[in-house]
């Protein structure tokens, strides 16, 4: 076995991602190493690279391995780990994919079944920092090390790695998000953005019944996909190019009435703002994109009149992604999954890969949905 792999560390805000050998962690017996296969530069990952979070502007002396969005194959089995999270047998070299986080199971957030809230879900292992063990912390480099607590599933052999990617990720986010929102039979959702998020969202909200899904971009290539994955109308933004342009013909297509379901699929305070004049009374918007600090400016009388609900969630409880993998399987002939990795680059690549991602400032973005390193 080999004795380092490599990796992108993550030094700091504004300076390029540094590829480096990183020593091969010794596997805990509640832990696995995943060989990583792919991995996907979600939008989560640009803050982290904008430094947007309130804590990235630090990446510590060393740096850190990023990352999370992914899958791969299990390289060494801790000791004690003999089947995934169903229970069903688990073998090196099987095809996998994980969460990226880890509840305690015992905390009062766990205990009242938010998994997915849990406070030290990410911090309860030590400190991250390519100079401790077990340095692959992050989707970015040949291998990542899945800690004890973790949730793990086969994937099936029909699945490629290029559809399995986003599962961990985007896709079991958009569906905790569309249950959380209420989504019922026949009615009609409104998804802001047409990224890795709206075109899964895009998608599921079809396949969960909705009646009219509704998808807005202002990238023309993103709005062709949309279609694809299920949108019966797109709005482009660059067309309807106010937030009273968009909200006008969102009330037109639902009769005047508005939505019930909205959801916030880029991660700004504006299109919180636009989204909600866009529910019908007794609507749910749902908030998943503002990850990073997003005031929003917005008359709370409208919560009252209107009868709305606000959905807010980080990451999605565990049960959600071995169904994300069912869904993958039962509809991949149905929407183009395989073509949602728009760029593919080598991991050596990686600063590539974020600019050619990067679409906030940009004047004339490029046509990414999803941009992903292949290991
Ligand atoms: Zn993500
Ligand atoms: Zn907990």
């Amino acid at each position: 076995m080999a004795q380092t792999g490599r990796a992108a560390v993550f030094v700091g805000v504004g300076r390029p991602f540094e590829i480096r050998e990183l020593p091969i962690p010794e596997v805990e017996p509640d832990a696995i190493l995943i060989r990583m296969s792919i991995a996907n530069i979600c939008g989560s990952d640009l803050h982290t690279w904008r430094g947007e979070y309130r804590r990235s502007a630090t990446a510590g002396d060393a740096g850190f391995v990023t990352g999370h969005e992914g899958a791969g194959r299990v390289h060494t089995l801790g000791r004690n780990v003999r089947t995934d999270s169903l229970g069903r047998p688990l073998r090196e070299g099987d095809r996998v994919a994980f969460t990226y986080f880890f509840p305690c199971r015992s905390c009062t957030t766990c205990l009242d079944d938010i998994p997915n809230a849990c406070p030290t879900r990410f911090t309860r292992f030590g400190p991250r920092g390519v100079d401790i063990a077990p340095y692959f912390t992050g989707t970015y480099g040949e291998y990542y090390y899945l800690r004890p607590g973790h949730y793990v599933f086969k994937v099936p052999d029909e699945l490629s790695d290029d559809i399995v990617a986003p599962a961990n990720c985007a896709l079991s986010q958009v569906i905790f998000g569309i249950q959380q929102g209420g989504l019922r039979f026949g009615d009609t959702i409104v998804l802001q953005g047409a990224g890795g998020l709206g075109l899964n969202a895009a998608a599921v909200a079809r396949e969960m019944g909705a009646g009219q899904v509704i998808v807005i971009d202002r990238i023309a290539a993103r709005l062709a996909m949309a279609r694809r994955f299920g949108a019966d109308t797109v709005i482009d933004a660059s067309e309807y190019d106010t937030p009273e342009a968009r909200i006008a013909r969102v009330k037109e297509l639902t009769g005047g009435v508005g939505v019930r379901v909205a959801m916030d699929l880029v991660g700004s305070a504006r299109v919180v703002e636009e989204g909600l004049q866009m529910l019908r009374p007794g609507g749910t918007y749902v908030e998943i994109g503002c990850i990073h600090p997003s005031p929003l400016q917005t008359d709370a009388s409208g919560f009252v009149w209107g009868n709305w609900r606000m959905v807010g969630m980080s990451h999605y409880h565990p049960w959600v992604l071995p169904r994300a993998l069912d869904f993958l399987l039962r509809t991949k002939d149905r929407y183009p999954f395989g073509e949602m990795l728009s760029h593919k680059f080598p991991l050596a690549e990686i600063n590539q890969a974020f600019e050619t991602a990067e679409w906030m400032g940009r004047s004339n973005p490029s046509n990414v949905t999803r941009a992903a390193l292949v290991m």
